[in-house]
């Protein structure tokens, strides 16, 4: 599967160790991912990123396109609920377009665990 990930600022940390917990699950799928968070990914985890831009320059409309060309098959999206995003419209864009089309799209460290597990099913 192709999987989308995304976190925001003071969700970093949280994504890196998700992913490490995980990485018996994502190394066998393609992983995509914004700028800052992806070179995290990879840097901390050794799992092969295809980045995106940073979401602020544009990073999530680039996911939100391959969702829209049916290039998309699960996002993973930790999303800091507690402080004002300046790309707050491009994050709006990507959540609809990922209901638009059915793409599975985990928003917190809570959906994104039974994503992982399911995944590992
Ligand atoms: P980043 O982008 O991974 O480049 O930090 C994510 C965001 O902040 O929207």
């Amino acid at each position: 599967m192709k999987i989308a990930f995304i976190a925001h600022d003071k969700e970093k940390d949280d994504i890196v160790d998700f992913v490490k917990r995980y990485k018996d699950v994502f190394k066998d799928h393609e992983i995509f991912a914004t700028g800052t968070t992806g070179k995290l990914i990879s840097d901390m985890t050794g799992i092969k990123v295809h980045r995106f831009l940073s979401g602020p320059m544009g990073g999530d409309q680039q996911i939100g396109s391959k969702v829209a060309q049916g290039e998309m098959d699960m996002v993973i999206f930790l999303r800091d609920p507690l402080t004002a995003q300046p790309h707050e419209p491009d994050i709006s864009a990507l959540l609809r377009i990922c209901d638009v089309h059915c793409v599975p799209l985990a928003t917190n460290l809570g959906s994104a665990e039974i994503f992982a597990k399911a995944l590992r099913r």
